[in-house]
C-alpha cells in the first residue's frame, strides 16, 4: 500500500534531507515551499530517483487557505495523508529592544501558527483513518533560548507546547504527535553565521561539531516509523549534546 507524507519547507536544508529519508521508506513525498521553485524542482527529483513519486506544492503554512489547498491537492493526488512534518521555519534575529513587531510577528506566524494550522488541516483525514504521524521541528533555542532570538525561542517552545496538546487530543486515534528539537545544524539559515560565531557555538557542543540536515532527517524517520509506535508527546534532542 502506497504511503504519503507532506513535508513543509522541504525544498532545502533539513526539508529536503528528511524528503529524501522518507522517499528511501517508500513514501511518496509533497514538497511545499515558499518562494524558491528551483529548490523544490531539484528536491522533486531527487526524491523521484527513489522510485517514488513527488509533488512540488507552493504555499505559505501560515495562510489558511494555502495550507487547506496544500492538504486538498494530497488527498486529490495520493489519496490520503499518513505522515506530517512540520519543518518550514524562518529566523528574523534582533535583540528585544530593536525587534520590530514585524519580526515578531513573522516568525511566530510561520514557525508556530503554520504548524497549528497544518496539524488541524491533516487532522480530520488522521483521524478518519486512525493512524498518521506527525513529527514537528522545534529547535534547541525554544528549550534554553538564545540571544537575538526572543521571536524564534517563544515560536519554538510553542511547538513543544503545541506537540504535546496535539499528541494528546490524538492519541486516542492512534495518531502519534513527536517534535525534534535540532541543535545547529549547517544548512542555509546557519550559513550566514560568521565563522567566529560558528567556533564559539562548536566549542559548545560536547560532539565537537554542528550537525548535518541527514542527523535530523534520521530522528524524524524513526519518530514516524512503527519502531516508535509506543512514542508519541516525546521531544528528540539532536544536538551533539549542547543541552542535557
Ligand atoms: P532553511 O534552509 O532556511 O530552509 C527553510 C525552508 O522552509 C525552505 O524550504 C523554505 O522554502 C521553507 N519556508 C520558509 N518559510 C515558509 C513558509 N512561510 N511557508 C512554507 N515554507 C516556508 O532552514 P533549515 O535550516 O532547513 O530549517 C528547517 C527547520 O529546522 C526550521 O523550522 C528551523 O527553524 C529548524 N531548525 C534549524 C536549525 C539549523 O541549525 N539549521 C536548528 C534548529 C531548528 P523556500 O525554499 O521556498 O524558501
Amino acid at each position: 500500500m502506497s504511503k504519503t507524507a507532506i513535508v513543509t519547507g522541504g525544498s532545502r536544508g533539513l526539508g529536503r534531507a528528511i524528503a529524501l529519508a522518507l522517499a528511501e521508506d517508500g513514501y511518496d513525498i509533497v514538497i511545499n515551499y515558499a518562494g524558491n521553485a528551483a529548490a523544490a524542482e531539484d528536491t522533486k527529483a531527487a526524491v523521484e530517483a527513489h522510485g517514488v513519486k513527488a509533488l512540488t506544492v507552493q504555499g505559505d503554512v501560515s495562510d489558511k487557505a494555502a495550507v487547506e489547498a496544500l492538504v486538498q491537492t494530497t488527498v486529490d493526488t495520493f489519496g490520503g495523508v499518513d505522515v506530517l512534518v512540520n519543518n518550514a521555519g524562518i529566523v528574523r534575529d534582533r535583540l528585544m529592544r530593536r525587534m520590530k513587531e514585524e519580526d515578531w510577528d513573522a516568525v511566530l506566524n510561520t514557525n508556530l501558527k503554520g504548524v497549528f494550522l497544518m496539524t488541524q488541516a491533516v487532522s480530520p483525514y488522521m483521524l478518519k483513518a486512525r493512524r498518521g504521524a506527525i513529527v514537528n521541528i522545534s529547535s534547541i533555542v525554544g528549550e534554553i533560548g538564545n540571544l537575538g532570538q526572543s521571536n524564534y525561542a517563544a515560536a519554538k517552545a510553542g511547538v513543544i507546547g503545541l506537540t504535546k496538546a496535539s499528541a494528546k487530543e490524538f492519541a486516542a486515534r492512534g495518531v502519534r504527535v513527536n517534535a525534534v528539537a535540532p541543535g545547529f545544524i549547517e544548512t542555509d539559515m546557519t550559513a550566514v553565521l560568521s565563522d567566529a560565531v560558528k567556533e564559539q557555538l562548536v566549542a559548545g557542543i560536547p560532539l565537537g561539531h554542528m550537525g548535518a540536515p541527514e542527523d535530523i532527517a534520521e530522528a524524524v524517520r524513526y519518530l514516524v516509523s512503527d519502531r516508535a509506535g509506543f512514542v508519541t508527546g516525546a521531544v528528540l534532542d539532536v544536538n551533539g549534546g549542547m543541552a542535557m
